[in-house]
């Protein structure tokens, strides 16, 4: 495990670069082989984004691998994983190293490339087992998570509903513990176009896009007033040339809600806002994006998955406490298209996003055991039909 873990960090694999994922895709397609399951690679949807002069375009994203087996079988589980990173074909962070205490530094090293590992290891076990074939199973592993998996989200949603329980490896933090709930997320772009002019000769005539941004921006940093609900103005654009008056800026802006209601309040109120910036004279105001994920609930098929999960980690002695986040993940798509589902059955790590990111290596075994109770823990409950 730790080998295969290793050798999948030192392909990069950041979700824009096509090539890597290729190859890390092909490396994940030979190991799964194992499991002799049907695969199949997926062409998804390219990601729409607006670039930096106000206009939308196509971003190309990688292949998604699905595989399943025994699809005949009652009882279905969906396990998923993605095999992008955060970190593009440039970043400086490539490569794995030992840290002096035994972990393992490197991209990916958490999140979620060891995921991958651990899921691989949890299916093998099941195939081995004479319960093998009592549950049918499938595998996503996709390429553009770490965008808010843009292009594979459909493909999420129409899956979710072929299955009865989500297994997904994302890391545990560094302590073991797991998520239980998440916020939603969304990223917003406004585009405000104002009008052009000399700004010695005819200032008058301009309509400053940057000053209408800059009131924008403001007004949606308001709208945070409390911990559950946060607008983070991410990134902005525009101007040129310092004589004129600037008719183009671009504000990003990213949302977290920790309910249904929270979404629809600051969905109201963004447009609510883009609206009145738009009554402006001289001044037109384009929102465009929405929630990517919906928030992720504790209800109560959740819970008791999350009692199974507690009963198998009781067996290896493992004790396991849960916590809240506002980061998403495709946990979050399953929810809401039906599917509960426990997010982060992936090895212990930490400082994931950064340079630091590094896995627990000892957490890969017990993890990995745990995973394969779970599945054996429904096969035991089923036989099949
Ligand atoms: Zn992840």
């Amino acid at each position: 495990m730790f080998e295969l873990v290793q050798e999948l960090c030192n392909i990069n694999s950041g979700t824009y670069n096509l090539a890597g994922l290729e190859h890390v895709k092909r490396r994940l397609v030979e190991e799964f082989s194992i499991l002799e399951g049907i695969t199949n690679e997926l062409e998804i949807e390219p990601q729409q984004k607006i670039n930096d002069r106000g206009e939308a375009i196509e971003q190309p994203l990688g292949q998604l691998i699905h595989l399943t087996k025994h699809d005949d079988a009652a009882l279905k589980i969906m396990l998923c994983i993605h095999m992008d990173t955060v970190y593009s074909a440039d970043h400086p962070f490539q490569e794995c190293k030992m840290l002096e205490n035994g972990n393992l530094n490197g991209p990916g090293v958490a999140d979620a490339k060891s995921g991958l590992v651990v899921m691989l290891a949890a299916l093998r076990a099941l195939e081995r087992s004479p319960l093998a074939g009592n549950i049918g199973w499938e595998v996503i592993i996709n390429p553009d998570e770490e965008l808010g998996s843009p292009g594979s989200a459909r493909f999420i949603k129409s899956r979710a509903t072929h299955c009865d329980w989500g297994l997904l490896f994302e890391p545990a933090f560094s302590d073991g513990t797991l998520v239980s709930w998440r916020k939603g997320t969304g990223n917003f772009t406004f585009v405000i176009r104002g009008r052009a002019a000399h700004s010695g000769r005819e200032f008058e005539k301009g309509r400053n896009a940057i000053v209408a941004l800059s009131r924008l921006m403001n007004q949606i940093d308001q709208l945070n007033i409390n911990s559950e609900v946060t607008l983070n103005v991410g990134r902005i654009s525009g101007g040129g040339p310092l004589n004129i008056v600037p008719d183009l800026a671009i504000g990003r802006v990213n949302v977290r809600v920790k309910t249904l209601e929270q979404k629809s309040e600051i969905e109201a109120e963004l447009t609510r806002l883009t609206d009145s910036a738009n009554r402006a004279d001289g001044i037109s105001v384009e929102m465009s994006g929405g929630f990517t994920s919906p928030p992720k609930t504790l209800d109560e098929r959740a819970s008791a998955l999350q009692s199974r999960i507690e009963q198998c980690a009781a067996v290896l002695g493992q004790k396991i406490s849960w916590c809240g986040t506002g980061g998403a993940s495709d946990g979050n798509k399953f929810a809401a298209a039906g599917l509960a589902n426990i997010d982060t059955l992936g090895p212990q790590g930490g400082n994931i996003h950064s340079r630091q990111e590094y896995l627990i290596l000892e957490s890969l075994v017990p993890c990995a055991k745990r995973a394969a109770l779970i599945l054996l823990s429904f096969a035991a409950e089923n036989n099949g039909k």
